[in-house]
Formats: structure tokens, C-alpha cells, sequence
């Protein structure tokens, strides 16, 4: 599903790489975690599976695709794939619950009878049955990140990046949040998560590949991961 085949990420000419020499397969319907310190190119990793930045030299490969030869007329194509959430949930604040998952329909031109039916659907999904009308602020965290997660997968992408999406979370909650994108990928998406959490790590037992300096120094299917040295 996501291939990256000796991956190099200069941001810059003359600052070390942000991903160096990286060469990873991701299978369909996998899980796994991409762990690391700050700074170790977990995010760099997930902006080049989007196409959000180019790699300076090696090939990434998404459903097939050699991103590189992606025209820009495509990009909206592959994106549409691929569903993200981040750390800041970036919910539209004004807009209710139904109303913020509708939206990622509704760019996409789906029809309203079908964003009528599809929403509380997902909305269940991710456990915020009964929340259509709420406003984010009327939110707890854990119910806003699961907004950001219905919004991520409402168009059934094949692919869900989450990019420390535990981050402002309490250790609780965010064993919901972890719980939430298990069921997201035994229905069929492939999961990709970054995190610096090793308790989540921990807990879910899935492979982990650990970025150190922008090289992977670990891949270990049900792996742990102990933190920053
Ligand atoms: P992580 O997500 O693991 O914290 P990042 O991928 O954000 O790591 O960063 C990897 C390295 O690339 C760091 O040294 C960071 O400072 C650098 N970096 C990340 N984004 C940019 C950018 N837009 N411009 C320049 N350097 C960047
Ligand atoms: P806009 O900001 O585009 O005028 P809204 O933010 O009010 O629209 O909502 C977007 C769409 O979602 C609209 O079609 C609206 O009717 C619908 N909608 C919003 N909340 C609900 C709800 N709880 N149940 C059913 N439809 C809803």
C-alpha cells in the first residue's frame, strides 16, 4: 500500500536529512507505528506519502503510485485516498459535528442524501452517536479528535495517517482514541501513526518502526517501544 524505496528527505542543502536512506513497504490492512524523539522525521514521513513534499532523492509509492509522476491535477485524487488526523484535531469551529464530517463530503460533491446517510454512520463508528449537533467547543478532547477521525474516514479511504493523534491527550482518553482506529483498521484501512507515546505503543502491540535521525533503526512486528534515550 505505501512503499518508500531508499528515501532521502533534504529539507535544505546543507542541514542534515530529515529522512535518510529510508526503505519501508507498508502491506494493505496493516497497523503500525512510526516512533521516534521530535525531530527524528515521523511528519516528514507522513508529508511524503500525501505529496505535501517531494523526496529529494529514492521513490515513494502509494496504492501503486510513484508519487514523484503524480500530476497536480491527480494530487486531489490521491489525497482523497488518504484520510489524516493530527494532533490539533483542526475541527472548523463554527460548524456542528455533522456539519464538520459533512464537509469533507460535500468538496468531494457527494450528494446530500448521501451525506444524510453516511454521517451518522461514521459518526458511530468513531462512538459520538447522538453528538450531530454539538459545536467542537461543547466537545471534550477525545470527542473532538473522534470528529477529526469521523472527518478522516468518511470517504472510505484506503489509508488513515495520525500524526501524534494522542498528543493532547490524557492517557485514558487516548486508549479510546487508540481503540477507535484499531476497529478503523480491522474494517480494512491501513493505519499509519506517528507517536512518541510508548505507553499506546505499549499497549497495542503492533508492528513499530522506529526513526532515529531520519534512518530506521528498528522494525518489529507486536513491537514496544521504550521512549527517548
Ligand atoms: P518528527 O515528526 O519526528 O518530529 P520531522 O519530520 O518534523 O520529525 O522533522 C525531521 C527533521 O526535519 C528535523 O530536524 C526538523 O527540524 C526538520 N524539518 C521538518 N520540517 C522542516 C521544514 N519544513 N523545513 C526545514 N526543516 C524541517
Ligand atoms: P452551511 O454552513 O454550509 O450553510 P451547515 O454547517 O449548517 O451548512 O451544515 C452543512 C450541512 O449539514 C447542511 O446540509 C445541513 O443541513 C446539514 N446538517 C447539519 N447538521 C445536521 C444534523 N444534525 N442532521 C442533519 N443534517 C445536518
Amino acid at each position: 500500500m505505501i512503499t518508500f524505496d531508499n528515501v532521502t528527505k533534504l529539507y535544505d542543502r546543507n542541514s542534515r536529512p530529515a529522512l535518510n536512506s529510508v526503505s519501508l513497504d507498508v502491506d494493505r490492512g496493516e497497523f503500525v507505528f512510526l516512533v521516534g524523539a521530535s525531530g527524528s522525521g515521523k511528519s516528514t514521513f507522513i508529508r511524503l506519502i500525501m505529496k505535501e513534499e517531494h523526496a529529494t532523492r529514492g521513490t515513494v509509492y502509494v496504492a501503486g503510485a510513484n508519487v514523484a509522476r503524480i500530476p497536480s491535477w491527480r494530487v486531489p485524487r490521491l489525497r482523497r485516498g488518504i484520510g489524516v488526523v493530527f494532533q490539533d484535531f483542526r475541527l472548523l469551529p463554527n460548524k456542528t459535528v455533522f456539519a464538520n464530517v459533512a464537509f469533507a463530503m460535500q468538496v468531494i460533491g457527494r450528494s446530500r442524501a448521501v451525506i444524510r446517510d453516511s454521517v451518522p454512520e461514521v459518526l458511530k463508528t468513531v462512538g459520538l452517536e447522538g453528538k450531530d449537533n454539538r459545536l467542537p467547543h461543547e466537545l471534550s478532547g477525545g470527542e473532538q479528535q473522534r470528529v477529526a477521525i469521523a472527518r478522516a474516514i468518511v470517504n472510505k479511504p484506503g489509508i488513515l495517517l495520525a500524526d501524534e493523534p494522542t498528543g493532547n491527550l490524557d492517557p485514558t482518553t487516548s486508549l479510546g482514541i487508540m481503540k477507535v482506529l484499531d476497529r478503523i483498521n480491522q474494517n480494512g484501512t491501513t493505519v499509519v501513526m506517528a507517536t512518541h507515546d510508548d505507553d499506546i505503543v505499549n499497549a497495542m502491540r503492533k508492528r513499530v518502526v522506529e526513526l532515529r535521525n531520519g534512518k530506521i533503526i528498528r522494525d518489529e512486528q507486536e513491537g514496544i517501544y521504550l521512549g527517548e534515550p
